[in-house]
């Protein structure tokens, strides 16, 4: 499979889930641990250390290691079924992160995301109107190229074994190809959205700081 995580510093543990560390002030994300808890100050906005929280929060860890022990078990229907509802569900945090990084309130969040339920639309429509840049060109930017269409090839997969026949012809099975297509997904999956987030959320944030008018 063609993992494009060829960023050393987000190198983790093969087979779980990368640690972040996030800036309570701005949202930044960082994999240096002496961010949370050692009394350094955060390297994107410079306020001293906050407390910081972890990305992944602790139970999408347990729920990505519980992905992972299922591909270890060779169950890879519910590794892409499972795979590709987390994606979306990452996506969907993301959105609403830059939502509140603008200012939106969580009851705007909400409305907003309740309006656009179907993830095309997120990626396609909402995504670039929150950003000013189409979900593809920023993957690209970020080094991730590949991952829009490998993302929407997933997604066709799984709506194909688990609708019936309502979709682009039923899958009968997924098998170990399609897993690991999944997992490697997920593995990049981390990676570009933090760098998403430190773009439009974390950036966000420093401009509306450095010009309070906004
Ligand atoms: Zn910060």
């Amino acid at each position: 499979m063609t993992s494009q995580s060829r960023h050393p510093h987000d190198s983790h543990q093969p087979g779980e889930a990368p640690v972040y560390y996030e800036c309570p002030a701005c949202g930044y994300l960082t994999t240096d641990p002496s961010f949370a808890g050692r009394g350094l100050p955060c390297e994107y906005c410079g306020i001293p250390d906050g407390g910081a929280r972890t990305f992944p929060a602790e139970r999408l860890r347990r729920v990505d290691a519980r992905i992972r022990r299922y591909d270890a078990e060779g169950e890879s229907e519910i590794v892409v079924i499972l795979v590709a509802t987390f994606l979306e569900s990452l996506m969907e945090d993301m959105l609403a992160r830059i939502m509140a990084a603008e200012g939106g309130s969580v009851k705007l969040r909400a409305a907003v995301l309740d309006a656009q339920r179907s993830v095309g639309v997120r990626i396609g429509k909402l995504f670039p109107t929150l950003t000013g840049e189409q979900f593809e060109d920023a993957a690209a930017r970020f080094g991730f190229r590949e991952f829009p269409h490998r993302w929407r090839a997933l997604r066709a997969e799984r709506n194909a074994f688990i609708h019936d026949a309502a979709f682009e012809g039923a899958r009968e099975s997924l098998g170990k190809q399609s897993a690991e297509e999944a997992i490697s997904l997920l593995d990049d999956a981390y990676a570009l959205f933090v760098r998403i987030n430190n773009r439009f959320v974390a950036g966000e944030k420093r401009r509306r700081h450095d010009d309070p008018r906004r």
